[in-house]
């Protein structure tokens, strides 16, 4: 084919999808256009997730009847004069873009009016094609309605997700914009039902409620740390609140919501050996940088930018989380030589009798930080065949166990006929939890079992509507959960295993589990839900068991079909066996 200039309009959907990919950058763009123009209050109103309605309405200064036409025109904006201008932004928007993009893929239509106009005027933009301004009564701001997203386009309405995945998108990006900036009034309509709405008083931690749930919101611990010029603010949260993947870790810099990798990874470093392998922290984190040293000219969608200096700003991320978290978190060792003389305690009650290893708190003093499941798999001695054992063990299960005792109140330390077996009690009761829900649910007979009172649990709009939708599914877990109002629900009976947790917690970690992935397949939706909550609701690390719960956990593993891993792979227990134990001691081997 020859080499020719495209006609205007597909030029311009080309450059339209670099901003406009889906509904929820429809309303990114206008809100923050909508915060350049000062709005003191922002409604933004979407109908079938965005897909035929996207509107924002804002009191900030409007736009001259004037100059309506040219704000439509690519590459037209009133942020930025000259090439320097690009160093010194302090706007959110300043390419020009947005507008003639949205008019290009939609039925845009914009009514605006400025404080000195006595009257508004109205512009429509139909799929590229600019209409004349026709004058409009109108309040003093501006009113943008963006219908049929990508009407003319249907390449791109094939790519768009779920209604549910571009609403949970929208109430995002509110949300997360609402808590950056509390002094402006937030307002978020979704089919004419208010899901979020913020007063504009300037408290973020209200706002922190939407965004996380109210006991989240209130666990979480507040950072403010200033450095040459630059100061970061916001919200992390605390060693014992974590999520199993990092989609709640926002940043925000100067104003601008930038999904930006190293930065978050400043911030896990913060965290590094406080969080179990795979928990990521929860924050929001707001930091202001001087205008100059920082690239916002980098990404289309604005949502990258470039630090003059990046090493000087993650070290000062990654030291004002640092700080703040140990702040407020109790000193690790305090902890473990609490947890250390538990263990003492209850190994001192055995038999000594039973000479083998029954000092096992000795294995204890070798692998210090030993309360985080992490030591656990990573513990293999050189030469321990734990599982390599295929030889000499017929199949993948356990002999019977002597249960000696616990240690460090994390692992159970037992005796086989082979040597000595150290237990993660937290994986350990994860798998016995695991075998008997599945068992049950293969029997299509989950025992459900009433809770005296039942309990009301309320949950951040976007976690509610994904949890309505699974209801169903719950349902056939023994999880009797009903709407309650808005996005609160009643859980009237859970499964019978849990009988004793806590519902709320259990409910928790279902809505972790759907939000990860909208669309797996049924039978493995159930097995993975099953593993969620067998995770959540097996013992912790850290938690002393009874002689007789240790006892109890043994046998159940016992009869496990595959005792030796946690339903998410990893290892229930290390075994060492008496070969190991001669040679480790020089009784047997070369002299
Ligand atoms: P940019 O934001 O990069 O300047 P846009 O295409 O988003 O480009 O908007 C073009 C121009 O239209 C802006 O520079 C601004 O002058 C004007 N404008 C857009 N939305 C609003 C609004 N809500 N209130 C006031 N002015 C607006
Ligand atoms: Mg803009």
């Amino acid at each position: 084919m020859k080499i020719r200039v495209l006609p205007p309009e597909v030029a311009s959907q080309i450059a339209a999808g670099e901003v406009v990919e889906r509904p929820a950058s429809v309303a990114k763009e206008l809100l923050e256009n909508a915060l350049d123009a000062g709005a003191k209050s922002v409604t933004v109103s979407i109908h079938a997730a965005g897909r035929s309605l996207i509107q924002v309405a804002d009191d900030g200064a409007g736009i001259p009847a004037g100059e309506l036409s040219l704000a439509v025109e690519r590459h037209a904006t009133s942020k930025l004069v000259s090439a320097e201008d690009l160093f010194r932004i302090t706007t959110l928007g300043f390419r020009g873009e947005a507008l003639a993009s949205i008019g290009s893929v939609s039925r845009l239509t914009i009514t605006s009016r400025t404080a000195g106009d006595p009257a508004g005027a109205r512009l429509r933009v139909d799929g590229g094609t600019i209409g004349k301004v026709e004058k409009a009564g109108a309040p003093v701001g501006t009113l943008v309605q963006v219908e049929d997203l990508f009407y003319n386009v249907p390449a791109r309405l094939k790519f768009l997700k779920q209604d549910g995945t571009e609403r949970r998108a929208i109430d995002a990006l509110l949300t997360r914009y609402a808590l950056a900036y509390p002094q402006v009034r937030f307002k978020l309509l979704e089919d004419e039902t208010a899901t979020l709405q913020t007063s504009g008083d300037g408290d973020r931690r209200a706002i922190l409620a939407a965004l996380y749930g109210v006991d989240a919101a209130r666990q979480m611990l507040e950072v403010t740390a200033e450095e040459e010029g630059s100061t970061l603010r916001g919200f992390i949260s605390p060693v014992a609140l974590t999520r199993s993947n990092r989609k709640e870790i926002t940043f925000f810099v100067n104003g601008r919501w930038v999904q930006d990798t190293p930065l978050s990874a400043a911030l896990l470093q913060a965290y590094h050996t406080l969080l179990m392998v795979g928990r990521y922290p929860l924050a929001v984190v707001f930091l202001e940088v001087p205008a100059e040293d920082v690239d916002v000219n980098v990404h289309p969608a604005k949502t990258e930018v470039r630090f003059r200096s990046p090493d000087k700003v993650f070290s000062f991320v990654q030291r004002s989380v640092r700080r703040a978290i140990l702040a407020f978190t109790p000193v690790p060792q305090g902890v473990s030589q609490h947890l250390w003389g538990n263990a003492a305690q209850e190994t001192r009650t055995v038999d000594p009798a039973w000479g083998l290893a029954h000092d096992a708190s000795t294995f204890q003093r070798e692998k210090p930080g030993m309360e985080s499941n992490e030591s656990a798999t990573r513990m293999p001695l050189s030469g321990v065949s734990g599982f390599a054992n295929e030889e000499t063990l017929p199949h993948t299960g356990v002999p019977l166990l002597r249960l000696v005792g616990q240690i460090g109140a994390t692992y159970l330390v037992a005796e086989g006929p082979d040597g000595l077996y150290l237990i993660d009690q937290h994986a350990a009761h994860e798998r016995v939890l695991f075998e008997k829900l599945m068992a049950q649910h293969d029997q299509k007979n989950i025992p459900a079992q009433a809770l005296l009172t039942p309990v009301v649990v309320t949950l951040p709009p976007a976690q509610a509507k994904v949890l309505e939708e699974q209801l169903p599914v719950l349902q056939h877990f023994g999880f009797h959960v009903e709407p309650f109002g808005q996005n609160s629900f009643q859980v009237r009976a859970v499964p019978g295993l849990f009988a004793r947790a806590d519902p709320a917690a259990a409910l928790g970690a279902l809505v972790e589990d759907f939000e990860e992935d909208e669309t797996p397949l049924q039978n493995e939706l159930e097995a993975r839900i099953a593993g969620r909550v067998c995770k959540r609701m097996a013992v912790k690390a850290g938690q002393a068991l009874s002689p007789d719960e240790q006892r109890a956990l043994l046998n159940d593993l016992e009869s496990c079909a595959s005792p030796r891993t946690c339903p998410h792979g990893r290892p229930t227990m290390i075994h060492l066996s008496v070969d190991l134990l001669e040679r480790q001691f020089g009784r047997k081997g070369a002299r």
